[in-house]
């Protein structure tokens, strides 16, 4: 038995009588999970996140049980009160957590489901091991960083590869290496390579290879003292993946080898592609999976059937994603592009993915609502062939989204809303259809006359959730014969007739209003399955036109492609080539009817 399995047995306390301390999970088998780290080194936004679900994904293809996770430095105990123009968009998982889009993109590429085990912050370790000591959990000594915030992270992660059964825990930890807020991280992860003992721990570390215009060659010292920073931690690097503008040479990749003591044959280019998606495949023809089965000595576990057809099909996505589209269309987004890109991540992801799948160049123009006035909506969407208008919080540039959803409304302009788009859609039709002329949200205007939309504490409760934001996975009731039946045919639960979507909203439809709505026309194809909370709507005699209460980006995969999207982009591909017969676009995502007449046909 080799020594370090000796300590996982016996250690578990630090007391004066031992400086061990490997709090080990009841249960937990030595040697029956591998953990593959990713450090970052140089600098940061070096696409450390989509590097590590490729790789991650890669893993899984061959038929292994991946459990990813991501290890923030930040203190926030999650992402939900951190603002999207700092940080991106909050991506909500299943299980309600508010975390940060990295989780999102191995969501996308893993095509699997995370939970609140598959992200951690210092400031859920902090608060366990503070908690800890309030009780007394540390038999009278005095609680450190060394052995015990980091034998919290060790114990962190053998409990995530135990209760998701990995084969392969995939840690990625943030920020870059040097950086004070994940220290701890690195010293944890370089015990755990300790404790767990040979072959069952492989060190990745992403580093960058400049090359400045000026010199025009590729220089490699600032990789150097990157990786330079991860061995003084005392981490000595398995596997090195040099990202760089352009492949990285033989030279190049010599010092790199040399100055971190990485034999060749594990230091890889990373340099930029056309297509994220392809950098599995890159990866594989060079060689980095196969690397890290060797070091972890997992070749016996790989299931080579599984891997075939699991790349099977990612290959013809990224055939799709690579080919000259047939169709071109314009799809305006209601959001300020500079700020707020990363913020719709999400959003982007699932237009992209449908995209591909119905061979369409799709461009999304940003369209800033706070600056554009409501009578403008004319002007700026007739060059449009759909529009989105997505979730939002507070009132700027509602007045504008509520006309564009008219104009999209009046004049058979495909139109999806999300969340405050499925709000805004609500209130244009109670406004403009029902006639309330001064129907609104309580969440602009608290004293508004007619609030269709309003916050339900009372609904809430009902679910048990208080007067909090309504987050995560929820079942959906999903109306017979409806667009929304349709786009979800694939998708619905034979027997309940339900979906599941994610949610992150406090303010609703005031179920005082469905009746009136409905009886003037409004669909509510998709609601709570026992309460009156409405989630989606759409309008029976419109070429495309859908609301979900829910984020519907949250949940589109690159090889399943969210339904409601998928509708989107055929329906606009539809309104660019009005003369195209259906069967030329997609049987799958259109309506089988014609749609009537516009009322005022928009000019394209
Ligand atoms: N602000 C709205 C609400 O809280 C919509 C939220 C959202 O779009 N995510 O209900």
């Amino acid at each position: 038995m080799p020594p370090t399995q000796d300590l996982l047995q016996e250690a578990g306390h630090s007391t004066h009588e031992s400086e061990f301390f490997n709090p080990v999970p009841k249960g937990y088998q030595p040697g029956k999970h591998k953990y593959v780290v990713v450090f970052g080194t140089v600098l940061s936004g070096l696409g450390k996140g989509i590097f590590s679900s490729s790789l991650a994904k890669l893993l899984k293809d061959k038929g292994l049980t991946i459990a990813p996770i991501k290890m923030e430095g930040y203190l926030n105990i999650d992402s939900g009160t951190l603002s999207p123009y700092r940080h991106g968009e909050v991506f909500v998982l299943d299980d309600g957590l508010e975390t940060d889009m990295d989780l999102g993109t191995y969501e996308r590429l893993l095509d699997q489901n995370l939970t609140r085990d598959n992200y951690t912050t210092s400031g859920q370790i902090f608060k366990r091991v503070l908690e800890k000591e309030r009780h007394g959990g540390y038999l009278g000594r005095d609680v450190q960083m060394i052995p015990h915030v980091t034998g919290e992270v060790k114990y962190m992660l053998r409990e995530l590869a135990m209760k998701q059964d990995a084969d392969v825990v995939f840690i990625e930890v943030g920020g870059t290496v040097g950086d004070h807020e994940n220290a701890f991280y690195i010293e944890a992860l370089r015990q755990l390579a300790f404790e767990e003992g040979e072959g069952s721990v492989c060190y990745v570390a992403l580093t960058y290879v400049i090359e400045p215009p000026a010199l025009g060659e590729q220089k490699t010292k600032a990789a150097q003292l990157g990786l330079k920073k991860l061995l003084e931690a005392g981490v000595q690097p398995n596997i090195i993946a040099a990202r760089a503008k352009n492949p990285v040479e033989q030279g190049a990749k010599e010092k790199v080898a040399m100055f971190s003591n990485v034999p060749m044959n594990r230091v890889f280019s990373m340099h930029d592609r056309d297509s994220v998606y392809t950098i599995t495949e890159s990866l594989r023809s060079e060689g980095m999976d196969r690397e890290v089965l060797t070091m972890l000595n997992l070749h016996g576990r790989v299931d080579a059937n599984h891997e075939d057809q699991a790349r099977e099909e990612w290959r013809s996505f990224v055939r799709k994603v690579v080919a000259d589209r047939k169709h071109k269309v314009k799809i305006g987004l209601t959001g300020k592009y500079a700020q707020l890109r990363d913020a719709y991540a999400s959003i982007e992801k699932a237009v992209e993915h449908c995209g591909a799948h119905l061979n369409a160049k799709v461009e999304i123009d940003w369209i800033d609502t706070t600056l554009m006035k409501p009578d403008d909506a004319a002007a700026t969407l007739k060059q449009y062939n759909g529009v989105i208008v997505p979730g939002g919080f507070g009132h700027r540039g509602t007045e504008s989204k509520i006309a564009c959803v008219q104009y999209c409304r009046e004049n058979n302009l495909p139109y999806l809303g999300i969340c405050l788009g499925f709000q805004m859609a609500v209130i244009d039709y109670a406004r403009n259809v029902v006639g309330l002329k001064d129907a609104g949200s309580t969440e602009f205007d608290p004293n508004s006359p007619d609030p269709v939309i309003d916050i339900l504490p009372e609904q809430k409760k009902i679910e048990g959730l208080g007067g909090n934001m309504r987050l995560g996975g929820k079942d959906v009731l999903i109306k017979k014969d409806s667009l929304a039946e349709m786009l979800f045919a694939d998708e619905i639960d034979k027997k309940t007739s339900q979906i599941r979507a994610r949610f992150r909203h406090r303010f609703e439809v005031d179920p005082k209003y469905i009746n009136v709505l409905e009886q003037h026309g409004l669909v509510f194809s998709g609601r709570h399955p026992e309460q009156p909370i409405m989630q989606v709507l759409e309008l029976p005699d419109h070429p495309y036109f859908i609301g979900g209460q829910f984020h519907p980006e949250l949940t589109s995969r690159p090889i399943h492609p969210q339904p409601m999207f998928m509708g989107l982009v055929a329906a606009a591909i539809q309104h660019a080539n009005p003369d195209l017969a259906p069967e030329k676009i997609s049987t799958r995502w259109l309506r089988p009817q014609k749609p009537k007449a516009p009322a005022s046909p928009a000019a394209s």
